[in-house]
């Protein structure tokens, strides 16, 4: 509800000065399309039971974002690759800060803090990765105002969940 007042008051102020919403909103998953309405029904994804519950479309634009049936299976690769880069970034990070030697257990503070660190962001990673996987199919309209967004072809309200 919040992204729709956003846009109302940016219409009224002439759309066309309006800045593009950046990259950035992928990471706190917006919608690929107009990069405003929000994909996922509540906010806070550590709120578990809610965490995978989706909006059928963008309340902004209105992309549909379920596109295919299983369509986020695909989202495994993005949440796989998100986990080996935050791995690697905090490998870095402990490896500039604070060192890893065979003589002692440091590296293996490491392991441990990044694994427990992997598990308390797993709800956000997964929220993310649909995002991203999303964004792949869709790209950002600059004219979503105007543009109606392409209706998905294969979906299966039946079948969904039976694959
Ligand atoms: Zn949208």
């Amino acid at each position: 509800m919040e992204s729709n007042d956003f846009s109302m008051q940016h219409k009224d102020s002439g759309f066309q000065h309006e800045r593009k919403p950046g990259v950035v909103n992928l990471f706190i998953c917006k919608c690929p399309r107009c990069r405003m309405g929000d994909m996922f029904e509540y906010k806070n994804p550590w709120n578990l039971k809610h965490t995978m519950k989706m909006n059928k479309e963008c309340p902004v634009c209105k992309q549909p974002f379920n596109l295919e049936v299983g369509f986020y299976y695909g989202a495994s690769y993005v949440a796989y690759a998100l986990t080996l880069a935050f791995t690697a970034a905090t490998f870095l990070a402990w490896w500039l800060l604070i060192g890893i030697s065979i003589d002692d257990n440091r590296v293996f503070y490491w392991l441990a803090i990044n694994s427990v660190l992997l598990l308390l962001l797993q709800p956000y990673f997964m929220r993310v990765s649909r995002t991203g996987w999303l964004a792949f199919f869709v790209r950002y309209d600059k004219h979503w105002q105007t543009n109606a967004p392409k209706q998905p072809e294969r979906t299966n309200d039946e079948q969904e969940g039976n694959w």
